[in-house]
C-alpha cells in the first residue's frame, strides 16, 4: 500500500464506492430527483478535506479493531439497499391497512430501534445528483450508547456512532424486504450517505426537532442518535400533523451551550436560521483532527439532563411568567 493510499485510501474508496452504486438509482424508471432547492450532500462535509484513519500506531490499531468491522458492515447495507431494489415487485400495492403498519412497528420492536415516524418528501429535500424512488417515508432512529457520548472525542464515541450507522442500515434492510415481502415497493436508505438530510426528514416525521447543532433532538434519545429511511409505494402512511416538539427551538435561543463548547466554532451562536446550522468547514479542521467529535451533543442539555426534565423546565417557566 502506497503512503498515499494509506492516508486516506480506504475512506475515499469506501465513499467513492458509496457514490457508484448510488448513480444506478438515477437509471431506475420514475425515480424522483432532486430539486432547484436541493443541496448538495457535500454541503454537509468539507470535500477539501477528505476523511482520513488515525495516523498514529495506537490510534490506527484501535481504529482498526473497533471501527472497521462497523464499517463493513454498514457498507454491506448500502450496498443490499441498492441490489436490492431489483426485487420489487412490478405493481407494487400502495394502500397498507391499520393492522399491517401496527404489525410493521411490532416487527420493528424486536430489531433495537427507537422511535418511528411518517413523512413525505419534497424534491427540494432531496439531495442533489440522488435519487428515490418513493417519495412517502418510513423514518428510524436508533440510539447511541450515552456513556460512550459522555467520552467524545474518543475512540469509544467514534464506536457508538458507526456501530448506530451499521445497525440501522441493516435494520432498514430488513424493513424493506418485509415491505416487499408484503406486495409493497420499497428502497431502504441506511443511516451513513442519506439521498436526503435525515435530521431534517425526521423533523418532518415529527420525531423530535433538529437543535441549534442542527441534529435532532427527541424525547426518547435527546440528541443521541442516528437515523435513516425507508421510501415505500404505501401512499397512506399514518402522516402526523402536528409536530409536538416545536418548543425546542425556542429553549435553544436560550441555551447556546453547544456553539459554547463547539472546539471548532462551526455553530452560530445567534442564528435562527433553519439551515445549515454547522459551518462544515468550521467542523471539520476539529472533527478530522480528532476522527470524530460530538462534542456538542456530549454538552446539549437534552443530552445531560434529558428530553422530560428539559420539558418540564421549559413548562415551569411559563407557568411561572403567566402566573406575574
Ligand atoms: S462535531 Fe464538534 S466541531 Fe463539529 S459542530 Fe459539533 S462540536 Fe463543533
Ligand atoms: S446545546 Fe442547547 S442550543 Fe445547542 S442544541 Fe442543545 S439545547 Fe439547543
Amino acid at each position: 500500500m502506497t503512503k498515499k493510499r494509506m492516508k486516506g485510501g480506504k475512506m475515499q474508496d469506501f465513499l467513492a464506492e458509496l457514490e457508484d452504486d448510488e448513480s444506478t438509482i438515477l437509471g431506475y424508471e420514475g425515480v424522483f430527483l432532486s430539486g432547484p432547492g436541493s443541496p448538495q450532500r457535500d454541503e454537509f462535509r468539507d470535500p477539501d478535506r477528505p476523511m482520513s484513519p488515525p495516523s498514529g500506531l495506537k490510534e490506527r490499531v484501535l481504529f482498526l479493531i473497533r471501527i472497521m468491522p462497523h464499517m463493513r458492515r454498514i457498507r454491506r447495507a448500502q450496498k443490499q439497499s441498492v441490489i436490492s431494489l431489483d426485487t420489487n415487485p412490478e405493481n407494487p400495492r400502495t394502500i397498507a391497512d391499520d393492522d399491517f403498519i401496527r404489525d410493521l412497528e411490532l416487527t420493528l420492536t424486536g430489531m433495537g430501534f427507537s422511535e418511528i415516524g411518517y413523512a413525505r418528501v419534497c424534491e427540494d429535500e432531496i439531495f442533489k445528483q440522488k435519487g428515490i424512488l418513493y417519495t412517502n417515508a418510513i423514518v428510524i432512529t436508533a440510539p447511541m450508547d450515552r456513556a460512550k457520548i459522555d467520552t467524545v472525542p474518543s475512540i469509544d464515541g467514534s464506536d457508538t456512532f458507526f456501530a448506530s450507522y451499521a445497525m440501522l442500515g441493516e435494520i432498514v434492510n430488513r424493513v424493506a424486504d418485509h415491505l416487499r415481502a408484503h406486495g409493497f415497493g420499497a428502497q431502504a436508505d441506511p443511516a451513513l450517505g442519506g439521498k436526503v438530510s435525515f435530521p431534517n426528514l425526521a423533523e418532518n416525521a415529527k420525531i423530535g426537532l433538529r437543535g441549534r447543532h442542527g441534529l435532532l433532538i427527541s424525547p426518547q434519545n435527546g440528541p443521541c442518535q442516528r437515523i435513516a429511511a425507508v421510501y415505500t409505494s404505501i401512499t397512506n402512511l399514518p402522516v402526523r400533523s402536528e409536530n409536538p416538539h416545536l418548543w425546542i427551538r425556542e429553549f435553544c435561543m436560550t441555551c447556546g451551550e453547544c456553539a459554547r463548547h463547539c472546539p471548532g466554532g462551526a455553530i452560530d451562536p445567534g442564528s435562527k436560521r433553519r439551515r445549515p446550522f454547522i459551518d462544515a468547514k468550521k467542523c471539520h479542521p476539529y472533527f478530522e483532527e480528532h476522527h470524530g467529535c460530538g462534542v456538542c451533543i456530549r454538552v446539549c442539555p437534552f443530552h445531560l439532563q434529558g428530553y422530560e426534565t428539559i420539558r418540564a423546565m421549559v413548562k415551569e417557566r411559563q407557568d411561572s411568567a403567566v402566573m406575574e
